[in-house]
């Protein structure tokens, strides 16, 4: 009996299939994937949707895999569909020019972003109140208008994790984010049970955390999170430099509007970018990020 499932775990050169009917608690099906796939150099992904069957002594075979909708090549996930990225609004300090690269390969990937601010507390208590107010005003001020979502949240107060929790169901997640933003403490609030070291534990450890593991999904009863929180980048498909313009969203929807096609938005006449960006509709610091990253690919293109 062929039935369909979701890859949740891979170790080893086996495939933890949950089905999709399991209940609650249910073991998943330890599955190998059918030779035919090594064939023509496929291989299943944790994410993936899948037709398995039980085989005997309790093991099961993957025989297909569903059309992916999205692929991130590190860390190696199938089907994600929403990515949250973590930024905390002081220590370390918050940094645009890293929010607007993460924002960049999501919106080539074509999945969905929600902005997460968090550490909200220390706008409150700490001994940069004023720097974490700032970086709350400017987040919303930019990414807003924009129309990402923007949730603030801080684990230490329990702050904003139930309503992070609601905006995963139905989801695919990952996390993204540098490293000490606290993503695996808000991974950790939001899945009771969930211990994912955080970073005093690593330190004290002598090690850095998240080194070489592999990639598991955590179940949030109607969505599913990657356990990724050690991963700071997101690597998915490269982007060619004609394509920097489409991944800023606003400049997306304004490109029809400029005098020349294939406009750059950096020097054109009647460019309807440089004239959001002149009135004020397009923030400085989003197009010179976008002017940032066009010379860096530029400047790696030559090199190369
Ligand atoms: P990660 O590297 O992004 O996974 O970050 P961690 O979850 O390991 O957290 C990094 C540091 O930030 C640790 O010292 C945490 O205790 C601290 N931290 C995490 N969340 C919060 C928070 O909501 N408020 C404050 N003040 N500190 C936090
Ligand atoms: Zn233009």
């Amino acid at each position: 009996v062929t039935k369909t499932g979701r890859i949740v775990k891979a170790l080893s050169g086996y495939y933890y299939v949950r089905a999709e009917d399991a209940s609650a608690g249910a073991d998943d099906i330890q599955c190998r994937a059918r030779g035919i796939f090594k064939k023509r150099g496929e291989s299943p992904l944790v994410g993936d949707l899948v037709e398995f069957e039980e085989t005997e002594n309790g093991e099961g075979a993957v025989n297909a895999i569903h059309p992916r909708s999205s692929e991130l090549i590190r860390p190696p996930v199938a089907n994600v569909d929403l990515a949250v990225l973590v930024f905390s609004v002081t220590e370390p300090a918050l940094n645009l020019q890293l929010l607007d690269k993460f924002l960049v390969h999501i919106e080539h990937a074509g999945i969905e972003a929600v902005l997460c601010l968090s550490k909200q507390d220390l706008a409150e208590d700490g001994e940069e109140t004023e720097e974490a107010a700032r970086a709350i005003r400017d987040v919303r001020r930019v990414y807003e208008p924009i129309g990402y979502e923007v949730l603030g949240t801080s684990s230490r107060r329990g702050e904003g994790t139930v309503e992070l929790k609601e905006r995963l169901q139905g989801h695919l997640a990952v996390f993204a984010g540098q490293s000490g933003v606290g993503k695996s403490s808000l991974l950790n609030a939001l899945v009771p049970g969930l211990t994912l070291e955080t970073n005093e534990i690593s330190n004290r450890l002598g090690r850095g955390k998240h080194t070489t593991r592999h990639v598991e999904l955590i179940d949030i009863g109607g969505g599913f999170v990657a356990d990724t929180p050690g991963f700071s980048q997101l690597d998915f498909a490269e982007l060619g430099i004609e394509e920097l313009g489409s991944c800023f969203k606003e400049m997306r929807e304004l490109a029809s509007s400029c005098k020349f096609r294939g406009c750059t938005h950096i020097h054109e006449p009647e460019c309807a970018v440089l004239e959001a960006l002149e009135s004020g509709d397009i923030a400085p610091s989003r197009h010179a990020n976008y002017v940032l990253f066009m010379a860096e690919m530029k400047e790696k293109k030559r090199r190369y």
